[in-house]
C-alpha cells in the first residue's frame, strides 16, 4: 500500500520535472512515513512540508527532489547536510550511496533523529551544534546541502568545498529564498545558478539569523 503510494508520488515528482533516475529510485525506496510524526502518517506521500515538532518541517518531497537532483550526486560522494530534521534528506542521500555528515541545532529533533537512523540501520553521521560553521574535522566535502534559509552563503561552508564541488543552498528574507546552486571552480572562484521562490524555516546560527 505505501509502496503504491511511493510509486505515485515517484510520477507526480516526474511530471514536475524531476528526472535524475537515481534520485526517483531513492524517493521509491525510502519510506518517508518513518520519517514523520505518527498523527502525520496518512499525510506522508503528499508532495507537502509537514511539521515535525519544534516548529520546524520536513520539506516538502518535491523540495527534496529538486535540492537532491540540483547536488549531481555521484556513489561515494561525501555530503554534508545542515538541518537533519526528520532526518528524510539525509536517508535519501544515504540510499544513493553518499557518505552523509548531517548536524542539527535543535537538541530534542537531533536526539529523536539519531534514534530513528540507528533503528533503520542507517550509517549517517550526526552532530548536535550550529551548521553554519560547517564540520572541519571531516572536510572537504564533495557537496553540500543547507536545508534551512540563510541570509547569506556562509563563508565557512565554501571552505569546507571540494574544489569541483557544489553546495545547494536557500538564501533570501526569513519568508522566501532563492535556490542558490555555487560550484567551487577554485578557491575563490565560483559559478553560481539561482532560482527563486523557495521557503524555508530560518537557519540559526553564527553565519545565519539571529534566533528570535
Ligand atoms: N532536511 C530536513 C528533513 O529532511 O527533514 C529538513 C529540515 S527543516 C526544513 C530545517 C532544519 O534546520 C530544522 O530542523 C532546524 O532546526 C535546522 N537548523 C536551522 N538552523 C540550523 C543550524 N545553524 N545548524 C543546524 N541545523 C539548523
Amino acid at each position: 500500500m505505501k509502496e503504491e503510494e511511493r510509486k505515485e508520488l515517484v510520477d507526480h515528482l516526474e511530471k514536475r520535472g524531476i528526472k535524475d533516475s537515481k534520485v526517483l529510485s531513492a524517493i521509491l525506496k525510502v519510506e518517508r512515513h518513518l520519517f514523520v510524526p505518527p498523527p502525520m502518517v496518512h499525510l506522508a506521500y503528499n508532495d507537502n512540508a509537514l511539521p515535525i515538532g519544534k516548529g520546524q518541517t520536513i520539506s516538502q518531497p518535491y523540495t527534496v527532489a529538486y535540492m537532491t537532483e540540483a547536488l549531481q550526486i555521484q556513489k561515494g560522494d561525501k555530503v554534508l547536510e545542515i538541518g537533519t530534521g526528520s532526518g528524510y534528506q539525509a536517508a535519501i542521500l544515504h540510499a544513493m550511496g553518499c557518505k552523509v555528515y548531517t548536524i542539527e541545532r535543535d537538541i530534542d529533533l537531533y536526539h529523536k533523529t539519531v534514534k530513528l537512523f540507528e533503528k533503520l540501520g542507517l550509517r549517517i553521521a550526526a552532530r548536535f551544534g550550529d551548521g553554519t560553521i560547517g564540520w572541519e574535522e571531516f572536510d572537504p566535502f564533495d557537496k553540500i546541502i543547507v536545508t534551512a534559509g540563510a541570509p547569506e552563503v556562509p563563508q565557512k561552508l565554501l571552505k569546507q568545498l571540494k574544489v569541483g564541488g557544489r553546495l545547494v543552498i536557500p538564501v533570501g528574507d526569513r519568508k522566501l529564498q532563492s535556490l542558490r546552486m555555487i560550484d567551487k571552480i577554485d578557491d575563490d572562484d565560483y559559478r553560481i545558478n539561482e532560482r527563486p521562490n523557495f521557503a524555508f524555516v530560518p537557519l540559526i546560527g553564527k553565519e545565519g539569523w539571529n534566533n528570535g
